[in-house]
């Protein structure tokens, strides 16, 4: 008889109570042991669904206070020296010292886990020796057991995974790191055995990215002496995200079973398993049902999948699976009530998926006969929806199909577009603008719930953005900026304000997911083709225009960010879905362009965050992230300035690709690299127009403009200056007012002294 089991389960709540509890703690308004029996309330709760859902394998030690990762480095005491921690069971004010910072204290830093939208704390193991302080998953496992009667699977995060995502050790010191780390996961896993645990999950995500020759001699050590010091203890070596690499090497380890995703890394993960077998003596979990996409799974799909794996492995070996932990999906589709009913009914979020697990486990132990009945009905959901209308939209699909084969490009090329676009605008040398948002103040976000919840009317609203776009104006003509913004009052967030406006979106009412820590984002939902249904931001940037002789800037949210940072429908490739995005924003350039804006900016700060896991599938997505941009940009008269603007992390790695963009000019964050992107420029010429951020908007602090004057320095000293802009690192909607304004006043300062500098080397006019 085939098994379910699940990789893990959110735990953020569906209503969010994990991160209304850390909140209240945080500010005072929850005592510790309060806490701790909020939290343990959720845990229990969402382990009893489980197992009324039937799942055989349960994850324990999914749960977090804040974070797995952090979980790991408190468990081995590895926490850093300014926290002041003297050893022993972490106190709760030191783990959340260690998230969120304290006030002597800077927090760790969190990246992004893998290719997902959640952040893990960055262990720091710089001179700090490893002990174990406590057993988490032995205390997990008890309390799932005598709370529930749940025989549970403790997870546990691997120790090369562990490894490669710490930081504060030298790369050649990995062996020695792994020689401190391996007893005290042997203790965990002895504890464990001896309490008579049946499986352990141990999650190596990172063997889906390299793995070498020497990762393979350590992963053969690392659980060789895992299954010699606890023989009767079983692991699930689990993998996610993507194929696995050294799929030989991998299935030889000597552990009792091997996790492999069959949703994401189906293709390496099938031809591997068909080329080269599977181990007889090896149970396999068999990742079928999407933990991080929201749709109903295709079960007779997925059934006809497990056949097939069925011929590699007894079906007592086989374990139908999530592709990886449900953290990536919210909790329940039930409460989506105000969504049409058929788009909720082809939902599956974890809840959901807990019975896909169950019905397709059944199908395979039984016959997928038995179950046929269950199967349609289950099922139905995702077949009615997939003949719905707005999933194919003849006029899109043609415009698309002809975009696919063309190559997008502007009229003429850069250096010609230039001279039209330096004949028209007339700029300054050094031209000062800034990212598009202003600060998004109390008042403003006051107005928008008066007129989200009806209290306002539209005239009134738009009143109030009106006046808010006047005093910026007038603010960024007194500051001395060329190049204006009209603000972006009008939005909250960048990507839904123009999925509201979009055919093919949705917005849930409740589908939260654990982003950053306590904060969690509800990500919009592309459910059918998009298109566009008329002008989202024309009104707001002609009122600008009108009320200036220098030219505002129009500003746009770019296809590979909104695709990124939403859920995306599964029946087409995401390629695709990118193309009916900016073939949409095409339209809206248009637009701007015939209401007279003649500088747009078309942003694209989340291109890099959806770089495939695999280094050999970066070049195949980064050409059609970028044909996409030009696609949205490339039918704009000569003298029309493309703007595109980028942030959040490093690009000095896709600096072609960045220029393969062709848009005139680029902002770029640039103040918190250290000098890493201006250090790329040495090798690698950049020939259009670009302004590397000045400043750091994410502090309050107001920088002064020899600061950003030193800055500018650096830039020229590989950027040509006639092509060099002077901007801050990103949107300031963050700020507050007055800050802004003197930052600003000190950047244009800054401007002006470059100006004189290099006006006088250039012979440019200095104005
Ligand atoms: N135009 C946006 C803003 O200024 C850009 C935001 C971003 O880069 N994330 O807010
Ligand atoms: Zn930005």
């Amino acid at each position: 008889m085939a098994k379910s089991s699940v990789l893990g389960y959110p735990r953020i709540g569906a209503e969010r109570e994990w991160k209304k509890a850390l909140e209240a703690f945080w500010s005072g308004k929850l005592e510790e042991s309060e806490l701790h029996g909020r939290l343990r309330e959720i845990r229990l709760n969402h382990l009893m669904k489980q197992k009324q859902r039937n799942i055989d394998w349960i994850a324990v030690n999914d749960f977090s206070y804040y974070d797995h990762m952090l979980d790991h480095a408190a468990m081995f005491g590895l926490i850093p020296d300014r926290f002041a921690y003297e050893g022993g069971p972490v106190p709760l004010s030191v783990y959340y010292g260690i998230a969120r910072g304290t006030r002597d204290a800077v927090a760790s830093e969190m990246t992004k886990w893998f290719n997902t939208n959640y952040h893990y704390i960055v262990p720091e193991l710089q001179g700090i020796e490893p002990a174990l302080t406590e057993n988490k998953p032995l205390q997990a496992y008890r309390e799932a057991k005598e709370k529930l009667g749940i025989e549970g699977k403790p997870v546990i995060v691997g120790p090369l995974t562990f490894l490669k995502l710490s930081k504060g050790y030298d790369r050649s010191e990995t062996d020695a790191w792994l020689e401190r780390l391996i007893p005290l996961y042997v203790r965990i896993l002895q504890e464990l055995e001896q309490e008579g645990v049946r499986w352990v999950q141990i999650d190596e995500p990172i063997l889906v990215t390299k793995v070498s020759d020497v990762d393979v001699n350590r992963l053969k050590a690392i659980y060789g002496t895992f299954a010699a010091s606890a023989p009767k203890l079983n692991i699930m070596l689990q993998t996610y995200f993507e194929s696995v690499e050294r799929y030989g090497d991998i299935v030889a380890l000597p552990v009792q079973g091997i996790g492999l995703d069959f949703v994401h890394g189906l293709g390496g993960n099938l031809s591997a398993i068909k080329a080269l077998g599977f181990p007889q003596d090896k149970v396999l979990g068999a990742g079928v049902i999407d933990g991080r996409g929201i749709w109903k799974a295709p079960l007779r799909d997925k059934i006809g999948l497990l056949e097939e794996l069925a011929n590699q492995v007894s079906d007592d070996r086989l374990i139908v699976q999530t592709s990886c932990s449900l953290i990536h999906v919210p909790v329940t589709a039930s409460r989506e009530s105000d969504l049409p009913a058929e788009l909720r009914n082809a939902l599956a979020f974890a809840d959901e998926k807990l019975d896909e697990l169950a019905l397709l486990t059944k199908a395979i132990s039984l016959g997928a006969a038995e179950v046929a009945d269950e199967v349609v009905k289950l099922e139905i959901g995702r077949l009615e929806f997939e003949r719905s209308d707005e999933r194919a939209r003849v006029d899109v699909r043609q415009a698309v199909e002809a975009l696919r084969g063309s190559r997008p490009e502007r009229g003429a090329p850069f250096p010609e577009r230039r001279l039209v676009q330096q004949e028209k605008w007339r700029l300054p040398l050094f031209p000062t603008t800034t990212i598009g948002s202003f600060p998004q103040t109390d008042e403003v976000r006051k107005a928008r719930r008066l007129w989200r919840n009806g209290e306002w009317d539209d005239t009134r609203y738009a009143g109030f953005i009106r006046g808010q776009i006047d005093t910026w104006i007038g603010l960024q003509e007194e500051i001395g900026l060329d190049v204006l913004v009209h603000g972006e009052f009008e939005r909250t967030d960048m990507v839904e304000f123009f999925g509201e406006k979009l055919a093919g979106f949705a917005f849930t009412g409740h589908g939260w997911v654990q982003s950053y820590g306590s904060r969690c984002v509800k990500p919009p939902i592309i459910y059918g083709d998009v298109a566009f249904r008329g002008p989202m931001t024309v009104e707001e940037t002609a009122y600008a225009q009108s009320r200036t002789n220098r030219p505002v800037k129009g500003m746009l949210t770019g296809p590979i960010t909104i695709m990124n940072w939403s859920f995306v429908r599964d029946d087409l490739p995401r390629e695709q879905i990118a193309y009916q995005l900016a073939y949409a924003l095409r339209q809206e350039v248009e637009a701007l362009e015939r209401a007279g804006i003649g500088m747009i900016q078309v942003d694209e700060p989340a291109v890099r965050e959806g770089l495939p896991l695999k280094e050999e599938a970066h070049g195949e997505y980064l050409d059609w992230a970028v044909k996409a941009f030009r696609i949205a940009t490339c039918t704009v008269r000569d003298s029309t300035q493309i703007h595109t603007h980028m942030c959040y992390c490093e690009f000095h790695d896709m600096i072609d690709s960045i220029k393969a963009m062709d848009a005139d000019v680029i902002s770029i964050e640039a103040s918190r690299s250290h000098g890493e992107l201006i250090h790329s420029f040495e090798t690698n010429t950049y020939q259009l127009g670009i302004g590397l951020g000045v400043y750091d908007i994410h502090s309050p602090r107001v920088p002064r403009a020899e600061e950003m004057t030193g800055m500018i320095e650096r830039a020229l000293r590989v950027l040509d200056p006639q092509l060099f802009w002077i901007n801050p690192d990103c949107g300031l909607k963050t700020r507050g007012k007055e800050e802004t304004v003197v930052s600003l006043r000190n950047m244009v300062s800054a401007a002006r002294i470059a100006r004189s500098q290099y006006g006088a080397q250039t012979g440019t006019s200095t104005k």
